[in-house]
């Protein structure tokens, strides 16, 4: 009977691996994991990496919302594998810390503020940055990369295609223009640097794997994380900002591409289908006001 089911479950990722094929990462390897044999990490901690103020929520909602205020949360994760760590985005600056000003990466959309810094939390835990041994980012907006260089001896991990994405030539839209020159300041020239294509395993056990999702930026991607209890959880990056943005497949204007969000937004629901995962939506302050924080973990 387990038998069957394990051959049924194969055969289901084989199909699910086919339908991938359709959409615009194709080309890249796909190393999602096996949903029964998949490898666990222990622990996944959340991180309070700041929060932002927006005062017209239709930039993230077209068509809806207009002039409305919003707070979106940010969130890193922290995930234990063995006796490594490995953090999920970073945040906002340090140095906005309790500054009453914020800090912003578009002034006229957006204000952040940190109420902790990534440090403080991570002594909570007995942790320094120096004991991260790998870092990685979902895409390269400000408030994600903000603290990058606390890790300077950290693996980075990104997509080429994000790497590549912000040393282009400006492109028309002049916001995307200051975010991608932004992102070069911060996440600065990392002593070692991980570019990667596609869906990647990160230990070669299935626990962790990188997962492309393009759109929002054209290097974006979430991640699958398989714990003993919890089972599988996807963390989202932006590839949808709220729950609702998520089941009506809503695309926020700031997005590079509009067909690859939808399909990404796709491939997110496929990935919950085929692995029964939950998704931990970053920017959603209601979800995340619910979810567990550091020194609290999921396992
Ligand atoms: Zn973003």
């Amino acid at each position: 009977m387990l038998r069957q089911t394990r051959v049924a479950v194969s055969l289901g990722l084989c199909a699910f691996l086919l339908v991938m094929k359709g959409i615009p990462d194709a080309n890249a390897s796909s190393e999602l994991p096996d949903p029964i044999n998949a490898g666990v990490a222990e622990k996944l901690f959340r991180l309070d990496c700041g929060r932002s103020l927006a005062n017209d929520e239709s930039v993230w909602t077209p068509g809806e919302n207009v002039g409305r205020s919003i707070e979106f949360s940010s969130t890193c994760w922290l995930i234990k594998h063995g006796s490594e760590w490995l953090l999920w985005d970073t945040g906002v600056p340090e140095a906005t810390l309790n500054d009453p000003r914020g800090w912003s990466t578009l002034p006229k959309l957006i204000v952040y503020h940190l109420d902790k810094s990534v440090t403080d939390q991570l002594a909570e835990i007995g942790l320094t940055p120096g004991d991260i041994a790998r870092v990685a980012i979902s895409h390269t907006h400000g408030d994600h990369i903000g603290n990058v260089d606390l890790f300077p001896n950290s693996t980075i991990l990104m997509q080429r295609a994000e790497y590549n994405w912000i040393h282009s030539p400006n492109g028309p839209n002049d916001n995307v223009n200051q975010l991608m020159a932004l992102a070069r300041k911060l996440l600065g020239t990392p002593k070692n640097l991980q570019l990667v294509d596609g869906d990647t395993d990160v230990f070669g056990d299935g626990s962790v794997t990188l997962v492309s999702t393009p759109g929002h930026t054209p290097g974006h991607q979430s991640l699958l994380v398989h714990l003993k209890h919890s089972g599988f959880i996807i963390l989202s990056g932006d590839v949808a900002h709220l729950e609702e943005n998520f089941q009506k497949n809503i695309v926020p204007s700031l997005n590079t591409n509009k067909a690859e969000s939808i399909a990404s937004m796709e491939k997110v629901r496929q990935l919950i289908a085929i692995y029964k995962a939950t998704l931990f939506l970053n920017h959603d302050k209601q979800q995340t006001a619910k979810l567990k924080l550091l020194p609290s973990f999921y396992d």
